[in-house]
């Protein structure tokens, strides 16, 4: 293809030619990492063909059950695939699991009882933890049930305390979580590898202590998955990585058979656990975007480390910076004032096949403790595999970037970004000019 008829394909969508000329530069040295989450994405994508292959999903999977949905072969099915690829006993994965939040909650309540303590490793949890927890106060916490709840920091350079972990663990100590991505958090995301480090020490500490690992974005990520390094638990959401874009809804935990059993009767009821729990029409968008979940993420990723060279080279704080090894596909860039972070969502959502047209407006979303300004053009409400940003309106205006079930659309979200950007006034034409 001719470099104009690119140039006139970027100009009708409306991105300037010196923007999308300051994107090919920026590209052009990123062609061997490139190459390498591809690799990724190929050991992946035969990682899931096979489980697929191996518990014999067949077409009579893909229909679904109503009314209490026992002996639902689709979804018992889908947990048997989900165990294989964590490398896990069992696996509850369903559409009934509102959101990520959900089943961290479910996960969390059903390990813990009253007496108990839940210690955060990782330092402070994703926002939405903190009415979980009891962290604020909020009906239902598990603070409400008795459960307490204590927190190591991170180390300043972002790895793990051991000497506050241990200072931490007592005897009513019951479960430690630890959590992959970043989340809101200005952090280093952690690697599976660091991950199962920090789940070989706590156990020695601890033998008899359950590691639930919030999994978060990390999915598909890297080879392995924290699950393979030990945790009793690792959660996630289907409208992220392991929905591939088609799941409309859920979220799973894998897991040890026992803290699989407790989430299921803690999630329908007990007795009934993992029996009942109709799939509707559902199961065909989990296997599928479970199936076209590697390649989806290569493409996020993709984007993640684009916008980081593209910002940093703009001279914005990034993190992850634009040559760091990822362990998630959430990039953070600072934008240091709402105006900014407020025209960079506008730009990602004028990038958008679905409400292309709006303007994202900050409201004060359930969960979190500021406003939140969301760019989300999806297909799914809310999805966050799919190319989105957002960003609590507060100091240092930090934009989280993630997203793009294709790598084409990602890329052309981030240089709609920085038209934006230009248009807006807050950053000039001639910064983009080599
Ligand atoms: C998204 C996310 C959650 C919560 O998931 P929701 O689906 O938004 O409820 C929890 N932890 C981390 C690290 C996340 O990124």
């Amino acid at each position: 293809m001719q470099i104009l008829d690119k140039i006139n394909i970027y100009s009708a969508f409306g991105i300037r030619p010196s923007v999308y000329e300051f994107g090919e530069k920026i590209l052009e040295k990123l062609k061997a990492r490139f190459s390498q989450i591809d690799e990724v994405a190929e050991y992946n994508q035969l990682k899931v063909l096979k489980a697929m292959q191996e518990h014999k999903v067949s077409e009579a999977c893909l229909m679904g059950s109503t009314g209490y949905g026992y002996n639902d072969l689709g979804r018992e099915t889908l947990e048997k695939v989900y165990a294989s690829i964590f490398g896990t006993e069992d696996a509850l994965v369903r559409p009934q699991i509102t959101c990520g939040t959900h089943a961290l909650a479910i996960a969390l309540s059903s390990a813990l009882h009253p007496g108990d303590e839940l210690l955060s490793i990782t330092g402070r949890p994703y926002d939405t933890l903190e009415e979980v927890i009891g962290i604020r106060p909020s009906k239902g916490s598990l603070k409400e049930y008795g459960v307490s709840y204590a927190e190591a920091e991170l180390l300043p350079d972002g790895h793990i305390d051991r000497e506050a972990i241990a200072a931490k663990i007592n005897e009513r100590t019951r479960l430690i979580a630890i959590q992959r991505s970043k989340g809101y958090a200005e952090r280093r995301s952690l690697s599976v590898d660091e991950i199962g480090e920090m789940i070989s020490f706590v156990k020695s500490l601890k033998s008899d202590v359950l590691v639930m690992v919030d999994n978060c974005y990390g999915e598909f990520v890297e080879l392995h998955e924290p699950s393979e390094m030990g945790a009793d638990m690792a959660v996630g959401s289907l409208i992220k990585n392991p929905g591939g874009g088609l799941a409309s809804v859920g979220g799973y935990i894998v897991g040890k058979k026992e803290c699989v059993e407790r989430a299921a009767y803690r999630l329908t009821s007990p007795g009934l656990g993992k029996e009942v729990g109709a799939t509707l029409g559902i199961s065909r968008e989990f296997y599928q975007g479970l199936f076209l979940s590697p390649v989806v993420t290569a493409s996020a990723l993709k984007g993640a480390i684009f916008a980081a060279n593209i910002y940093e080279e703009l001279g914005f704080k990034v993190l992850p910076d634009g040559g760091e090894d990822r362990h998630d596909i959430i990039q953070a860039v600072t934008f240091g004032g709402r105006e900014a972070l407020l025209s960079f969502c506008k730009g990602i959502q004028a990038a958008a096949p679905v409400d292309s047209h709006v303007t994202p407006e900050p409201w004060a979303m359930p969960g979190y403790d500021s406003e939140v300004v969301m760019a989300a053009g999806s297909f799914v409400s809310g999805s966050s595999i799919e190319l989105s940003a957002d960003g609590p309106l507060k100091e240092p205006y930090n934009a989280y970037f993630q997203g793009g079930i294709t790598w084409p659309h990602a890329k052309a979200g981030i240089l709609r970004s920085l038209e934006q950007l230009i248009r807006d006034g807050i950053l000039e034409e001639k910064q983009v000019v080599f």
